[in-house]
């Protein structure tokens, strides 16, 4: 029986029966898997490892029809995260990103270990929009869809005065070609530094600096809505929060 050993990390679990698990495990070798828990819900020595947002080195067989956990040796846990509702549902939206972009075993890896550092920048407390908004432009160029920073992307001037984001020309444009383009937003200085920061910074710089309120604000629109266009998708988690913080706020008015 040929064992597969590979570090991974615990991206979904879902219960099967009354005693196993399915493991969804990004991996450092093999790509995005599925792997079958026998007893992960019933015996602790089964389920060692299994929970998610556990990272492991894993020891994997194949079976008949998918691939069985053999054994684990956990490497780290972010699953601290949980405890924090608004962190958690970042890390559950980064996760999803993730999970999405891990198209092949190459890309696979590079994006586990961006996740790797960007889980671990929310449990070090970093500003989670700021972790989230990062993870999503650097996830961007992972997956080749880099947007063109060194010049405006339509008639290649380099010095801008005023700079736009083209979402349809994916990259920067000057004042005149925004003027002809209609899908453009406005952006600052500081915006447009971030966005070239994230992607001249290597793993665990990505996460490493800081925003005002308002360039922030325009950077994690700017990278949803890039992502959203690039994938096709409308990821959701985050309107969760802000229906939580509305209520909240109308519950306060109430008092
Ligand atoms: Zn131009």
């Amino acid at each position: 029986m040929a064992l597969i050993r590979t570090k991974g990390l615990v991206i979904r679990e879902t219960y099967v029966g009354e005693a196993d698990k399915i493991l969804t495990l990004l991996t450092e070798d093999i790509g995005k898997v599925s792997v079958s828990a026998r007893g992960a819900r019933k015996n602790s020595r089964n389920s060692y490892g299994t929970q998610i947002l556990t990272y492991g080195q894993y020891i994997l067989f194949k079976g008949r029809n998918s691939l069985i956990l053999d054994g684990c040796d956990i490497l780290a846990s972010f699953y601290d995260l949980a405890n924090d509702l608004e962190r958690f549902t970042y890390a559950a939206h980064m996760i999803e990103m993730a999970s999405d972009a891990a198209s092949d075993d190459q890309t696979s890896a590079r994006v586990l270990n961006l996740l790797l550092h960007g889980l671990n920048a929310l449990n070090k407390g970093r500003e989670p929009l700021l972790v989230s908004s990062s993870f999503t432009m650097k996830l961007m160029q992972i997956c080749g869809y880099p947007p063109h920073v060194t010049s405006c992307v339509s008639c290649h001037e380099k010095e801008l005065d005023r700079i736009y984001f083209s979402f349809s020309k994916c990259g920067f444009a000057c004042e005149n070609c925004a003027k002809t383009l209609n899908d453009v937003v406005p952006i600052t200085t500081g915006t447009a530094k971030a966005i070239l920061h994230v992607l001249c910074s290597d793993n665990p710089g990505v996460f490493g600096f800081n925003l005002s309120p308002e360039n922030l604000k325009s950077f994690s629109d700017i990278s949803n809505r890039y992502i959203a266009d690039r994938f096709d998708k409308k990821y959701g988690k985050l309107d969760y929060l802000k229906e939580i913080s509305q209520a909240a706020y109308h519950m306060g008015e109430n008092l």
